[in-house]
């Protein structure tokens, strides 16, 4: 563009900005919620456990009392579909995925893994590999644990495994790795069987190296045609390292974010220690939100046709997202954005050094995004341009204002940037 035609959408756009200013927006995108229409498809699950035998577990366990330490087993019989392993690797949880994450690494610190010499807190220092742009919340587990965090590139079909290997291969402090393997948060991306053998075979120096496998949106398809990814534990076992992997996931996205039911698939040494950790901290999770889960969805089919009704509130959502953004953005060469087949997040590029700008000039028009730089280690984008999109909790009227708000906010910051320029 000219000088003069960059001026005169500078302030074409400038007045934009001022009109949505002057409409008092208050839009919230910052974090994937499931919306409360999606949370409505689950309330049947509030009536299930009427009779006196529904307060039973399949094995006679009395589902009130305590007891029950790795989930019930008929809890592990379905939910073991989800992460595609036996009925005996699947451990039943509580309602979060994220807090079994924070104890297997709390855990790790502490006492050491399965077949590990010596508690990863005594060792001189430990290090995670953060593909990235990934989950903030795995990464400020690495904060708070002080475990230096090293970003490595995401590719097309997962982090950059020429990096992951060179970096496993002469580092006795690198101990870890986080994989979102399915429609990853915030990138979508969905790990290649390439990848995951590589993830399996890779030669690490540390015997005590662990791949943190949260599945988080392995059922979770936008999409009729749902994407499958290998199985890891199966490829480490291949590979006679039963346990490098501990995999996660839950249904907090499924039925209720605030009472769902988490799952850790492994090794039977992995579990063994997981079991042994957990028993000092607990003497059994909620069992009866184990059995509602289960006498709710009846087995996978009652599952897989539940992710569907997901889909059918959520995907108008992601399509009206994808549609503002090509219509307004489309050809202009100033953003980059994913077309997901599945989980909750879209991720945006602005150009280098926009990122931090737009988010906070749509925060000044009311719309609220999750903040710039989350989606990498220490809160810090090195390029300033990821932002994450999470369509899924607003109304589709509300969501179309908000990106609508967030394409006048990209190309002012890119326009100002380029006249700062020149
Ligand atoms: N992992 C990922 C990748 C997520 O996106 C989320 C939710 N935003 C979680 C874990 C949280 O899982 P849970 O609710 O089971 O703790």
């Amino acid at each position: 563009m000219s000088m003069h035609k960059n001026e005169e959408r500078l302030e074409s756009l400038q007045k934009s900005y001022e009109q949505y200013k002057s409409q008092n927006l208050n839009l919230n995108m910052a974090r994937g919620k499931p919306c409360p229409e999606q949370m409505d498809l689950s309330n049947g699950m509030m009536d299930v456990l009427t009779s006196k035998d529904s307060l039973k577990s399949t094995d006679g366990t009395d589902l009130r009392n305590y007891g029950g330490l790795d989930g019930l087993p008929e809890a592990k019989e379905l939910f073991s579909k989800i992460l595609d392993v036996d009925t005996d690797e699947i451990v039943i949880g509580g309602n979060s995925s994220l807090s079994m994450m924070h104890d297997s690494i709390a855990q790790a610190m502490m006492h050491g893994v399965a077949g590990g010499e010596m508690p990863w807190a005594k060792q001189d220092k430990v290090k995670f590999l953060c593909p990235s742009p990934g989950y903030d919340r795995h990464f400020a587990i690495c904060e708070l644990f002080n475990i230096e965090m090293i970003i490595v590139d995401m590719k097309e079909d997962g982090p950059d495994m020429d990096q992951v290997e060179k970096l496993v291969r002469v580092d006795e402090s690198v101990k870890g790795i986080w994989c979102v393997p399915k429609y990853s948060n915030p990138t979508g991306i969905v790990y290649s069987d390439e990848v995951v053998e590589r993830l399996a075979s890779m030669e690490t120096k540390a015997a005590d190296f662990r791949i943190f496998w949260d599945n988080a949106y392995a059922i979770h398809h936008l999409t009729d045609e749902p994407k499958e990814i290998k199985n890891l534990l199966e490829e480490c076992k291949k590979q006679g390292s039963p346990n490098r992997v501990l995999m996660f996931s839950s249904t907090s996205k499924v039925t209720f974010p605030g009472s769902g039911v988490a799952m850790l698939a492994a090794s039977q040494e992995n579990l063994d220690t997981y079991r042994k950790n957990i028993s000092f901290q607990t003497i059994g999770p909620d069992k009866l939100n184990q059995k509602r889960h289960v006498e709710f969805f009846k087995n996978v089919d009652g599952l897989k046709a539940h992710m569907k009704k997901h889909a059918e509130i959520i995907e108008p959502k992601f399509r009206a997202v994808i549609e503002i953004l090509d219509q307004q953005l489309g050809g202009k060469d100033i953003a980059s954005w994913d077309r997901p087949d599945g989980g909750y997040f879209i991720s945006l590029d602005t150009p280098e050094g926009c990122a931090k700008e737009v988010v906070g000039m749509a925060s000044e028009l009311g719309v609220t995004l999750t903040g710039a730089g989350a989606t990498f280690p220490y809160n810090n984008d090195p390029k300033d341009q990821n932002i994450r999109i999470a369509p899924t909790f607003p109304s589709e009227a509300e969501l179309r204002k908000a990106i609508e708000v967030l394409c006048v906010c990209i190309e002012l910051a890119s326009l100002k940037k380029t006249v700062r320029a020149s």
